[in-house]
């Protein structure tokens, strides 16, 4: 196809609004696009090459500015490019204003024997030519190429162009119409394209499969281990919410780190034995040899994990995020960063194991799975299996509550809440993951007693119980021990011991002075408490040294919140 019949086309899109119309002209575009079908559905996306691979151009926009003042003539530079641009505000206008072509030393930057007309695949070759040059001299080769393609442009192909090579393509051709136009297209079910391209990352290669093999190509085609695909996302959501819509459900700590996918096949040649993937399918093996050295000593089959990486001290205990991200990209130095930070992976999930996809299994059977693959032994107690992330199936709340307990303890984030039946949606941000949002309101409470704690917290105040006002009365409301640091409990401590006025075992009197700020899910009735009301998973957030007793909630206002 010729690269000014796909830039007409995409014209046509881009001063389209309607969706059905968008996927219409897709749809033909396809259609029309013959041996380029594959490139041609991938730039009209606005990718060049497939999502799954970690090619990418690697230009920034002053590489095109250059390319584009030189191709426009001798008196027009990069500042007037970017002068223009400014003015503008879109660079596939500015593109398109300038008069290019015959130029300076035509032909000497275009792949062999090009013709004056420039195609689809003659664009496709030489961006990956200019993705594969690197070290010196590279900018002055990226220049060079793109000049020699602006140069060969009428203004509607330099207008695609310019958006195509700095990834600002914007003619509102999401996924889900570049979906929809293939399953009209090639008339295949759209939602076999959606688990094609869900496996497969590429719309390039579905879009072929679809038009040459149809349903049965498509639906043969399977996760392949070396080819990342995109992560399942989390939504925020509550307890309450999850054990309403499950009849149990999966509780997992959520860790503070970085997501990862893991890809490692004891068959594969050295080099592609074991890939690690970031969420955003970038190739990160390289800062993580931590992560390779645990697929090789762990995995004896092909698999496919997914999981985080946390950056732990020399106990193992984790650090916070801010550490792992010293480890995550680096791609200098990486064995001295080893040794100032270590990380260590964790998985949650298993997409393949053994010459199997489990992206369409429940998560129960996904962990199962994942079990075995890490376990040193079919009977291995699961808290000792080494990169395990363990998950706890309950339909109690209190049982919920102790979890996130633990996993505050242990120095983790929180927990995630998981629907055990689920499958694995590539991609998705559903309801079927979600991170707990402990905290639907916050309340100022006043602390009426506190309680030591035990073992090696035997020295700090431990549990803090809550109360609001109520007239000239406090009235309890709860306790709180969760979301505090030991480092908190010292200085918590230090504040309430002086104002200690009962002690009766491990548990004190307060005086009613100290103002805590405490997140919480839900107030119920409760006759535990005096107020009648009980805070569900009430979270320490902080000490209000700028608020007095009196400035603290009231049970009228606690009252109005549950309504
Ligand atoms: P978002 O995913 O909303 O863009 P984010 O990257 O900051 O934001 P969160 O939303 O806070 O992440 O939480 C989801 C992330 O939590 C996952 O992408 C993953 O990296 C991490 N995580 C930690 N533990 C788990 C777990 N057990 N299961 C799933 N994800 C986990």
């Amino acid at each position: 196809m010729e690269f000014a019949t796909f830039a007409d086309r995409v014209a046509a899109i881009d001063a389209e609004s309607a969706d059905l119309e968008i996927v219409a002209h897709v749809r033909e575009l396809l259609e029309d696009a013959g041996d380029d079908l594959e490139i041609v559905a991938r730039f009209v996306q606005g990718r060049v090459f497939p999502a799954w691979q970690s090619r990418t151009l690697d230009i920034g926009p002053n590489t095109c500015y250059e390319a584009i003042a030189r191709a426009a003539g001798t008196n027009v530079s990069a500042d007037d490019v970017e002068e223009r641009l400014a003015e503008v505000g879109e660079i596939g206008e500015v593109a398109a204003g300038y008069d290019f072509g015959g130029q300076q030393g035509l032909g000497a930057f275009t792949a062999g024997g090009a013709s004056e007309t420039l195609t689809v695949r003659e664009g496709f070759e030489t961006l990956s030519e200019l993705a594969a040059a690197e070290g010196a001299g590279s900018h002055d080769t990226k220049v060079d190429l793109l000049f020699g393609l602006f140069n060969r442009c009428e203004s509607v192909e330099a207008r695609y162009l310019a958006r195509l090579v700095l990834s600002e393509m914007r003619i509102g051709v999401g996924e889900g119409a570049v979906r929809d136009a293939i399953s009209e297209a090639f008339d295949v079910p759209g939602e076999r394209v959606e688990r094609a391209l869900q496996v497969s990352n590429d719309y390039g290669q579905v879009a072929r499969v679809a038009r040459d093999d149809g349903l049965e190509g498509l639906d043969a085609m399977d996760l392949e281990v070396g080819r990342p695909v995109q992560a399942m996302l989390a939504q925020a959501g509550t307890v309450t919410d999850a054990l309403e819509e499950w009849d149990e459900a999966a509780v997992e700590w959520k860790y503070d780190g970085a997501r990862v996918q893991l890809h490692h096949d004891p068959n594969g040649t050295d080099a592609a034995e074991t890939r690690v993937f970031s969420r955003n399918m970038e190739d990160v093996t390289d800062a993580l040899p931590e992560v390779v050295e645990f697929a090789e000593e762990t995995l004896a089959e092909p698999a496919i994990l997914d999981g985080e990486v946390v950056a732990v001290d020399d106990d193992g205990a984790p650090l916070p995020f801010q550490e792992v991200l010293k480890r995550f990209r680096r791609k200098h130095d990486v064995a001295k960063a080893r040794e100032d930070v270590e990380v260590r992976p964790v998985f949650f999930d298993c997409l393949h194991a053994g010459g199997d996809d489990l992206l369409a299994e429940s998560l129960t059977t996904r962990h199962e799975r994942l079990e075995a693959l890490l376990a040193d032994d079919p009977n291995q107690e699961p808290a000792a299996v080494d990169g395990l992330s363990l998950c706890w199936h309950t339909d109690d709340p209190e049982t919920i509550e102790l979890i996130d307990n633990d996993a505050l303890e242990a120095g983790h984030e929180g927990i995630m809440l998981k629907d055990p039946d689920s499958t694995y949606s590539p991609g998705r941000r559903g309801k079927h993951w979600r991170k707990r949002k402990p905290d639907v309101e916050t309340l100022d409470c006043i602390v009426t007693g506190a309680e030591w704690g035990e073992g090696r917290r035997a020295t700090f105040l431990g549990t803090f119980e809550l109360a609001v006002r109520a007239g000239d009365e406090l009235e309890t409301v709860g306790k709180v021990a969760t979301g505090i640091t030991d480092e908190t409990l010292e200085e918590l401590t230090d504040l309430l011991e002086p104002h200690i006025t009962a002690e009766n075992g491990q548990e004190v009197d307060v005086a009613p002075e100290t103002v805590f700020e405490v997140g919480y899910e839900e107030i119920q009735t409760s006759p535990t408490y005096s107020s009648g009301y009980a805070l569900r998973f009430p979270r320490f957030q902080g000490v209000r040294h700028d608020k007095d007793p009196s400035d603290a909630d009231s049970l009228e206002r606690l009252e109005r919140l549950r309504a």
